[in-house]
């Protein structure tokens, strides 16, 4: 990189998740192409980095834990040509104004701010669980609070207990495999709550983790309050049937699901965007409304299984590499 002159590429894949690693492996079959992976983290591999189970059969076809699954792909494409930047952070993208030029990236990196001049764009920095704030839950915002994500970073990854009893606030696959990293952690459950009159996973599955792991669903309840001023001490929670309102102790709240696809980066463009979720528009060929620039994977608005966004991440990279013929490249 030079900070005079900007980096020329051909594909530039924005996040090192499961879908852009994919789609940089598809990418690199072709051999001529110079490709550049852009990861804010220090490491590749996106959310598996701090998941268990269940990882890799839909696309690499064997059963990994998370670390093992980002390794294996982490090989495949240190095999490749393509340039990995890692602790580099996409800021901006800048549309060209007319077809003939290059789609331009301000990244900031370790090393300072530098410009990237690419024909194409692939976006794939996935999305992120809503806060507290945006559930609209009230309450003194004290500590204790946690996305699935956070947990999965405290306990995974840094190997540290955040708290001594949780309740888990959503019943999507997610909310499950927070069970699994409380309990692998230390942390009892207090229990799983669910607005709606039905869970978002598999019922049975759910009942039997619940039952395994003694805790209890709470269906049609919402959580209306978190109390505790430094620490959460319990979370309010409101029972549609039977009404009533009740309180159930804990020192931390895992909020799981109401996923938003982190789609900042094009908040300054003219990509059209769903005007509900925020999440890049695309054509059945991951086109966004700007020619040349695509996006895959959870940035379009919901949280899919890894293995799927993976194999989208791979369908895009065919897309892209379809259009750079007929852009005679
Ligand atoms: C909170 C959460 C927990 C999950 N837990 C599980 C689980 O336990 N088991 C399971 O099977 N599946 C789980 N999943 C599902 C699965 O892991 C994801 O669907 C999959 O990782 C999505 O792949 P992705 O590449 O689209 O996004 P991600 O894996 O999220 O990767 C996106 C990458 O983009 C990077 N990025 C973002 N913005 C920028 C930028 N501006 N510049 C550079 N890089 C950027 C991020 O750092 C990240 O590494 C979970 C998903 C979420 C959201």
């Amino acid at each position: 990189m030079n900070v005079e002159t900007p980096t020329q590429v051909d594909v530039s894949v924005i996040g090192g998740g499961p879908t852009g690693i994919s789609a940089c492996l598809e990418l690199s079959k072709r051999r001529d192409l110079s490709i550049a992976l852009f990861e804010s983290e220090s490491e590749i591999g996106g959310i598996p980095r701090r998941c268990r189970l269940f990882f890799g059969m839909r696309d690499l076809k064997r059963i990994y834990t998370g670390p093992a699954y980002v390794k294996k792909l982490e090989r495949l494409i240190l095999k490749t040509s393509v340039t990995i930047y890692t602790n580099t952070t996409v800021l901006e993208i800048i549309a060209p104004k007319d077809s003939s030029h290059r789609i331009r990236i301000k990244v900031s990196s370790p090393h300072g701010f530098f410009i990237f001049e690419s024909l194409f764009v692939l976006l794939a920095t996935g999305c992120f669980e809503s806060s507290q704030g945006s559930r609209l839950i009230p309450g003194t915002r004290p500590a204790g609070v946690y996305t699935t994500g956070s947990l999965q970073d405290w306990a995974n990854l840094r190997g540290k207990r955040p708290g001594k009893r949780a309740v888990i606030v959503g019943s999507e696959y997610i909310a499950l495999s927070s069970v699994l990293t409380l309990i692998k952690a230390g942390i009892s459950i207090g229990g799983l709550v669910e607005e709606s009159e039905y869970l978002s996973s598999n019922e049975l599955l759910a009942r039997a983790i619940s039952k395994y792991f003694r805790f209890p669903i709470y269906k049609k309840t919402s959580p209306i309050a978190l109390k505790g001023y430094d620490r959460v001490e319990a979370i309010q929670l409101a029972a549609k049937e039977p009404r009533r309102s009740f309180d159930v102790a804990c020192d931390t709240v895992i909020l799981t699901g109401k996923f938003r696809p982190d789609s900042a980066i094009i908040d300054s463009t003219t990509i059209q965007q769903d005007p509900v979720t925020l999440a890049p528009l695309v054509g059945r060929d991951f086109m966004t409304s700007q020619p040349r620039i695509f996006a895959a994977g959870n940035i379009l608005g919901k949280a899919k299984m890894h293995d799927v966004c993976a194999l989208e991440g791979r369908r895009a990279a065919r897309h892209i590499i379809t259009r750079i013929k007929a852009f005679g490249t």
